[in-house]
């Protein structure tokens, strides 16, 4: 028999495996189940296989995308990624479902005050919109001093980040918030 990768064994092995298992023991028919497994671990295979980096956050693990007919079929784990070693924590296994979604928000969705219904806007709309309003709130709650002492600051804007926000995302939005004097900033999802 010829070697084996750790990445093969883990694709031929891994978290199907485990479920499979625990399925069984539960008097599960796992037949259908160990069927549609197979079709899709072939058409898996028959694919492009493209590794990348979950979008989701800073930890970054490694993915493999597999591309077929211009279309992702499959997302997982990359076994080898030094980060996660394959696995992939509930989010970013489910991270198929950003690409395949018929329930996914695509659109821009505005309640304007004091209305009950959600009405449909075009992105630059919504993106102007919020440039508005920042500008209207620094130029009005903006302190220039304090007790005799320059301030320059903004107490009336938060900004709260995300953790896909890396190093250099971070730096220049650190920059953006302090020219409009913004002090309280959370950059990671920690709240
Ligand atoms: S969301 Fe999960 S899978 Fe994605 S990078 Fe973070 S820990 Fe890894």
């Amino acid at each position: 028999m010829g070697q084996i990768s750790r990445r093969d064994f883990l694709k031929r092995t891994g978290v199907t495996v485990a479920g499979l298992t625990v399925a069984s023991m539960a008097g599960v028919d796992l037949k259908p189940v160990r069927a549609q497994v197979t079709r899709i671990k072939l058409e898996v295979r028959k694919g492009k296989q493209v590794p990348s980096v979950c979008p989701y956050c800073a930890v970054g693990c490694g993915m493999i995308i597999t591309e077929s007919g211009g279309k992702i079929i499959n997302i997982e784990g990359n076994p080898d990624s030094p980060v996660n070693l394959g696995s992939l924590c509930p989010k970013g296994a489910a991270a198929y479902q950003m690409v395949d979604n018929a329930e996914r928000q695509t659109k821009v969705l505005y309640r304007a005050p004091y209305r009950d219904k959600w009405e449909e806007k075009p992105l630059d709309w919504a993106m102007q919109r919020v440039a508005e309003k920042v500008k209207e709130t620094r130029d009005k709650y903006f302190i220039d001093t304090a007790d005799g002492k320059t301030v320059n600051m903004n107490p009336a804007i938060a900004s709260l980040g995300g953790s896909t926000m890396e190093n250099e995302w971070n730096y220049i939005h650190q920059k953006l918030m302090r020219s409009i004097g913004v002090v309280y900033m959370e950059n990671q999802a920690r709240i």
